[in-house]
């Protein structure tokens, strides 16, 4: 038989053998599980870096200068069509471009209605 002593919840009377009572083991794991969950879907995780780091090796210029004829180094893949959350067009290469920084900072700029 293992002590049995309060739990750790703060002012929880329940006594257990555990750190926490049933109640709140379970309260805890799910917490955990909701911040973990969270913090792999913020930003767009590995799979993600995997991805675009593959098509700008295979784009390796930027599309937006190479239309004004200037040559300069892809930095970002950016979505033509904001993916707004939306995990099909996120994924569909045909939606993607490769862009320098200066590029893409142009692109949010104008989207984000800050410009024009
Ligand atoms: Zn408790
Ligand atoms: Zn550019």
């Amino acid at each position: 038989m293992k002590p049995r002593r309060p739990c750790s919840h703060p002012s929880c009377p329940e006594l257990t053998s555990d750190r926490y009572c049933d109640k709140h083991q379970k309260q805890v794991t799910q917490e955990y599980d909701r911040r973990r969950g969270s913090a792999a879907s913020r930003g767009y995780g590995s799979r993600w870096r995997k991805a675009s780091k593959r098509f700008l090796e295979e784009h390796p210029l930027c599309v937006a200068c190479e239309r004004e004829g200037k040559l300069t180094p892809s930095k970002i893949v950016d979505h033509i069509k904001p993916h707004k959350g939306d995990m099909m067009l996120f994924w569909d290469e045909s939606n993607w471009q490769a862009l320098c920084k200066r590029c893409h900072d142009i692109k949010t700029a104008r989207e984000d209605g800050r410009w024009g």
